[in-house]
């Protein structure tokens, strides 16, 4: 099978390097084709557009920023939809607006074209390593075609619902994982001040109730003041906003995710859109005058 990929970034980078290494024909695009260099040294093919790329491939993957970027892709000038072919199959790895991918499986429907929408999540560490959980929406028999290259990136592929159900699981579980990612910071701000030392407070939590994900990336994160992406803020930003978006549209209030929002705002315009989601802690040591540091 022919494959393509758009969006070689911090994650797609992996991905994309995955499926050439499983010895598949792989055609790529990117805004900014050095991001693609690797990948072509290795023998991928480089797309000039994404229809060049969808002319080239019978299934397209997409790894995007955002809802506007997918949408470019899909149906800016030479988009996707200008090289899709009757029978093509289009998969959105994206963390993209349920509404803009149900949309876009219309629009691909009338031209034969089956689209899953299968965001993932594991980082950029589950991207490298190929064991990202990915969630796909979107009609089963177009996911029996490509699951053999989904499980090139990842291990767990769980079929969630129709099409848009995966962005739905995947913005469900960013805002929870986003929630704890803010309450850490400010439980191990409050806690440090108070007089414990990071390490202890850590072997506690970690073994305790208040045990999550984001604090288990502490070791490699925040105790050595390391802030490089990984998952940016910025992304995070968008994910909560799709997020908020989402419980206006089905009427569901989320004051804990207004809050992750503010959080996350706060964050951005301190400087830090560019850091790793670990960097919210950074205005509140600020503020308080507390590192949450372990010494080297
Ligand atoms: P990224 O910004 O590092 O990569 C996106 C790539 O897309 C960049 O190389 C950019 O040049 C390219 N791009 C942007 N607009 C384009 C366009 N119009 N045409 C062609 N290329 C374009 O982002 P990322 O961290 O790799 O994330 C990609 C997606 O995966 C996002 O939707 C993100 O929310 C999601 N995600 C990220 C992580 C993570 O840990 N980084 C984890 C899970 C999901």
């Amino acid at each position: 099978m022919e494959t393509g990929f758009i969006g070689i970034g911090q994650m797609g980078r992996y991905m994309a390097g995955h499926i050439l290494e499983a010895g598949y024909s792989l055609t790529v695009h990117d805004l900014r084709k050095e991001a693609a260099a690797p990948l072509l040294e290795k023998g991928a093919k480089w797309g000039d557009t994404p229809a060049a790329v969808a002319a080239a491939s019978r299934v397209v993957f997409t790894s995007l920023p955002t809802p506007g970027s997918v949408e470019e892709v899909v149906y800016g000038a030479n988009g996707l939809r200008e090289g899709w072919k009757e029978g093509d199959i289009y998969v959105d790895t994206s963390t993209n607006s349920p509404s803009l991918i149900r949309r876009i499986a219309g629009d691909a429907g009338t031209m034969g074209v089956s689209v899953l929408d299968a965001p993932v999540s594991g980082g950029t560490k589950g991207a490298e390593a190929g064991t990202l959980a990915i969630m796909v929406g979107g009609d089963p028999a177009s996911l029996e075609k490509v699951r053999a290259v989904l499980e090139i990136m990842g291990r767990k592929i769980f079929p969630v619902g129709e099409v848009g159900c995966g962005n739905v699981a995947k913005l469900v579980n960013n805002m929870i994982s986003l929630a704890c990612n803010s309450i850490s910071a400010e439980g191990f701000v409050l806690g440090v001040k108070a007089g414990i030392i990071p390490q202890v407070l850590w072997d506690v939590i970690t073994v305790s109730t208040g045990n999550n994900w984001c604090l288990q990336q502490y070791p490699g994160t925040t105790f050595r003041g390391n802030f490089e992406p990984g998952f940016r803020v910025d992304l995070a930003h968008k994910d909560i906003g799709l997020a908020l978006d989402l419980g206006k549209e089905y009427d569901v209030p989320l004051p804990v995710g207004i809050a992750v929002q503010k959080d996350l705002d706060d964050t951005m315009a301190a400087g830090f859109a560019d850091k790793g989601v670990d960097a919210v802690i950074l205005p509140l040591e600020e503020a308080t005058g507390v590192a949450v540091r372990l010494p080297e």
